[in-house]
């Protein structure tokens, strides 16, 4: 049976942790946009050239590359039951998810949202910069990202919230709290 679960929140706030554990656990696939834009940057693609300055910076890469990353994942799953995380990030894109899973009838289960405050995440995601070495993880990207989330992704909130299924998580403490406090809600 088709089942779609959305992410929602800023860079650092868990999403990728938190989505990986609950697709493992609702035999789910996760789709991480991120995951898949560095992995086209990683392997040298066309695309992951074209995209690399862009990603690097912080700055959202275009609408109609992501959705098309997107799109052809899911043309081809017999059972939508999918966890994005990191898409979407735009009212545009959402718009277009709301069309992709409507020809797949598969209607959105639930939007998770991770409230972390800003402080915390700075902090987070500085942490990471020195143990993964992501590229945007410096300290201008991680500015422009949260930017980005506080003019842009968080529009998201008051599109999905009106549909119900929208939850906030107190996303603070350890990976296995906020987990357990997501499964309660779920
Ligand atoms: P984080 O949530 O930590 O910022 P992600 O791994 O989700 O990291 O994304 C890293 C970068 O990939 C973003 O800063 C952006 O450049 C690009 N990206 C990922 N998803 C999207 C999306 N849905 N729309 C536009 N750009 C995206």
């Amino acid at each position: 049976m088709s089942k779609v679960v959305i992410f929602l929140g800023p860079a650092g706030a868990g999403k990728g942790t938190q989505a990986k554990r609950l697709a493992k656990e609702l035999n789910m696939v996760q789709l991480s946009t991120g995951d898949m834009l560095r992995d086209h940057m990683a392997r040298g693609t066309e695309l992951g050239q074209q995209i690399k300055a862009i990603q690097n910076s912080g700055q959202l890469v275009s609408d109609d590359i992501v959705v098309a990353l997107i799109r052809d994942k899911l043309s081809v799953m017999d059972d939508v039951r999918v966890i994005f995380d990191g898409f979407p990030r735009t009212v545009t894109q959402a718009q277009a998810l709301d069309m992709l899973l409507e020809e797949l009838s598969a209607p959105i289960s639930s939007v998770p949202v991770l409230d972390v405050p800003e402080d915390i995440l700075r902090l987070r995601l500085t942490k990471r910069a020195e143990i993964e070495k992501r590229a945007d993880d410096t300290p201008q990207g991680i500015e422009k990202r949260l930017e980005l989330y506080r003019k842009e992704t968080s529009a998201l909130i008051p599109y999905y919230e009106p549909r119900g299924h929208l939850y906030r998580i107190d996303g603070l403490g350890a990976p296995e709290e906020v987990y357990a406090r997501l499964k309660a809600v779920i």
